[in-house]
């Protein structure tokens, strides 16, 4: 299959199986802010971030993984008040409320893996530009101090988790979320996110997090998308 075939996003529980038969697709979209039934697509190909990731990585953590959190929130929202909410407001209403624990887990996991596709670009990387990059050193003092502060964070979360660069009023802040934890769910605006569950780098790095997390930021990050998430939420 031609890997660039224009992936359908519906995200019906057929569709799913579909989806899965069929390979991915890997034709760009926007990410959604729509209804967990519009599953993105990667918006590159499988392989485009090897050797860094692999695209075997990527055949499990969004081919499985992913549409995974898409199918349990499809299934458990079905029926209820919240079927016809965007991804945002089911994460919202649902976080902290004992019954409705899977749909936010699986409603924010799907959210944050939406999100971190879009944090990474083949050669991403390196040094930002413009605004982003004054904010960063005026945060955090210079753009190797915020380096070290992300990356640290990251290799110290114990357990699944994520670690993110937030914008938390005019301050942009490191903060580690545990398992399927979100910014959006706190009011703060997520900006940059690395995935440090095991089944993001495991058959890449084994144990080597701190090794993934140095190719994240040396040859993935996907300052555009930090860019624009800043700038929508001046
Ligand atoms: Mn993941």
């Amino acid at each position: 299959m031609d890997r660039r075939d224009f992936l359908k996003t519906s995200l019906h529980l057929s569709a799913l199986a579909m989806i899965q038969l069929s390979g991915i697709g890997c034709s760009h979209q926007p990410e959604s802010a729509g209804s967990p039934s519009d599953l993105p697509a990667l918006p590159y190909a499988k392989d485009a971030l090897e050797p860094f990731i692999s695209s075997r990585t990527l055949e499990f953590h969004y081919g499985k993984h992913h549409q995974g959190y898409a199918a349990n929130t499809v299934k458990l929202i079905a029926g209820t008040n919240l079927a016809k909410l965007p991804l945002k407001e089911i994460i919202q209403k649902s976080h902290g409320i004992k019954e409705l624990v899977s749909t936010y887990n699986n409603a924010a996991q799907l959210f944050n893996h939406n999100f971190y596709w879009e944090c990474m670009k083949p050669s991403g990387g390196g040094k930002p530009q413009g605004k982003i990059l004054q904010a960063i050193e005026q945060s955090f003092g210079s753009f190797d101090a915020f380096v070290k502060a992300f990356s640290e964070s990251a290799t110290a979360q114990f357990g699944s988790g994520w670690t993110w660069l937030v914008k938390d009023g005019n301050q942009l802040k490191v903060i580690n979320t545990g398992n399927a934890d979100t910014p959006i769910a706190m009011g703060t605006v997520p900006l940059l996110t690395i995935d440090v569950w095991e089944h993001a780098y495991y058959l890449d790095y084994q144990n080597r997090r701190a090794d993934y997390i140095r190719a994240f930021m040396d040859h993935l990050v996907n300052w555009e998308f930090a860019a624009k998430n800043m700038d929508q939420n001046a």
